[in-house]
């Protein structure tokens, strides 16, 4: 075995999740693709967080909008201007370094907000040279991470690829506001990709170039947050946290949501921190110990964030706590900036108050979480290699075997498979041993397999087997997909379905 990371990439390759983009030309950095498996496994990641996040709210929409911005929008929004990372080049091999980058694997702690003047002093002092070649660094200097474009046969008209959905959902809230008959709270969903020039890119689909996101953003009125999103039975549950002084830290503590109110965050704000806890720990069932909230302060967070957690994984092929999301307290600093910078009104009449809404923006990386995902399911040891994907996310949701190819089981178990199909990822598999069949479906993280012996040409029954316990019980082959469809959704209980079987 080698390194976890490796490890996981052989998996992806081999079986079709993933693999750095245009490998066929010696690689394009930064970018990957999907293949059939990964692109099913990201279709279902999608539904379920559309699923959860659009029913947090009677009000909550999911829209579509476009990848190439207008330069006047992106300086309104503060892109133009802010959105960069400290660049530092070799003098001697010309290769091109991230400055916070370079200070962090010598001290091995944050060094992200630093300014360039403060980059290259660190630099002086820790006499740190060109990792590549031994050289020496230029001076650092701020770099814009947007794709520029020139739009149009003139080229006059400067755009950029989005560095983020959210300013799709910012843009068009005020024609949705209207829409929707002019309701607070308004909540704003985009799945769809950005687009970061990274400086240096890597740690496989964790810092890329182009990626995709998942986002809502929860437009509100600031005076009446707390009302709107008030006390229930989700504030008892206790958080996730590492606070700003904590996160290099490998772990978290859990704190109870008075306490992080009593710390002086907004209760609309923990409210939400304990929803997006849920989705991590009970619909990705995350283990809660490798789950966390970690802080950022002044100097980390972005530029129109006012409260900044991280939503963080713990990922052993990426050597601990990885950012998967964010949770964002904006203020009204989106729509403030893009009325100034489009001289159009964007408040709203609320109760005959004028207000210009605030936005909270949950943000989740779907390739990050996908990797995640991927990494805390991948069980490989000396007897088993196995992916604990949670059941609604396994791209194959069950294998079909004949147990032998002869006397009559593979026509019987290609009807199953048939049957099955309509409205479930099935598999339809008779080359090799039934034990190598099993073992492939474990790798894939099919959750199930149903097996046709001789018995089922008699009674119609099949043994049907659980990827995580491997334990095997005997159903009968015309509910089946009923079976497996409540399996799936929890509905169902694997051991309560009969009596377990000896397994072959
Ligand atoms: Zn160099």
């Amino acid at each position: 075995m080698g390194s976890r990371y490796d490890d996981l990439l052989s998996l992806f390759v081999r079986r079709g999740f993933l693999w750095p983009a245009v490998d066929l030309y010696g690689g394009f950095a930064g970018f990957y693709d999907y293949g059939h498996l990964g692109a099913a496994l990201k279709r279902k990641w999608e539904g379920v967080w559309l699923s959860y996040f659009l029913g947090l709210g009677d009000n909550y929409h999911l829209i579509d909008t476009t990848t190439i911005l207008p330069e006047a929008s992106l300086k309104a929004s503060g892109h133009v201007d802010h959105f960069t990372d400290i660049l530092v080049t070799c003098t001697k091999c010309k290769e091109s370094h991230r400055g916070d980058q370079l200070i962090e694997a010598v001290t091995h702690e944050e060094a992200e907000g630093l300014t360039p003047a403060e980059v290259d002093a660190k630099i002086k002092e820790l006499g740190i040279r060109c990792p590549k070649c031994k050289g020496e660094l230029g001076p650092a200097r701020p770099f814009n991470m947007m794709f520029p474009l020139a739009v149009g046969p003139s080229g006059r008209d400067r755009a950029f690829l989005r560095p983020e959905t959210a300013q799709g959902a910012y843009l068009n809230f005020k024609r949705e506001f209207e829409a929707l008959r002019r309701k607070l709270p308004l909540g704003l969903a985009i799945v769809g990709r950005a687009y970061r020039n990274e400086i240096s890119p890597r740690q496989g689909t964790y810092r890329m170039r182009e990626f995709l996101q998942a986002e809502l953003q929860i437009f509100f009125d600031p005076e009446t947050a707390d009302a709107e999103f008030p006390p229930g039975s989700i504030r008892a549950d206790p958080i996730r946290v590492a606070l700003a002084a904590e996160k290099h830290e490998p772990s978290a503590r859990d704190r109870a949501p008075a306490d992080l109110i009593a710390r002086g965050l907004p209760a609309f704000y923990v409210h939400h921190l304990a929803l997006v806890q849920r989705f991590y720990l009970d619909r990705l069932q995350v283990p809660r110990e490798r789950f966390r909230f970690a802080e950022l302060d002044e100097r980390e967070r972005a530029f129109y964030n006012k409260v900044h957690f991280d939503i963080q994984v713990d990922q052993g092929s990426l050597g601990g706590f990885k950012e998967v999301g964010g949770v964002h307290y904006r203020t009204d600093h989106d729509l403030a900036g893009h009325a100034a910078g489009s001289r159009k009104d964007l408040s709203v009449t609320i109760d005959g108050r004028k207000v210009v809404p605030h936005v909270l923006e949950l943000s989740f990386g779907v390739d990050r979480n996908l990797w995640a995902l991927l990494d805390l399911g991948y069980e490989l040891s000396p007897s088993r290699a196995v992916l604990h994907l949670p059941r609604p996310l396994a791209p194959v949701a069950v294998g079909v075997f004949p147990l032998l190819s002869k006397a009559g089981l593979p026509e019987r178990a290609e009807s199953i498979y048939r049957q099955l199909r309509g409205g479930l990822d099935a598999l339809y598999d008779e080359a090799g041993s039934i034990g190598k069949r099993y073992a492939r479906m474990d790798e894939v993280g099919a959750p199930f397999c149903a097996t046709v012996d001789h018995a089922t040409l008699e009674d119609g029954t099949v043994t049907l087997r659980e990827r995580d316990s491997t334990a095997q019980v005997r159903v009968a082959s015309s509910g089946l997909a009923a079976t497996l469809r409540d399996l799936i959704e929890g509905r169902t209980d694997f051991q309560a379905l009969g009596p377990a079987v000896e397994r072959n």
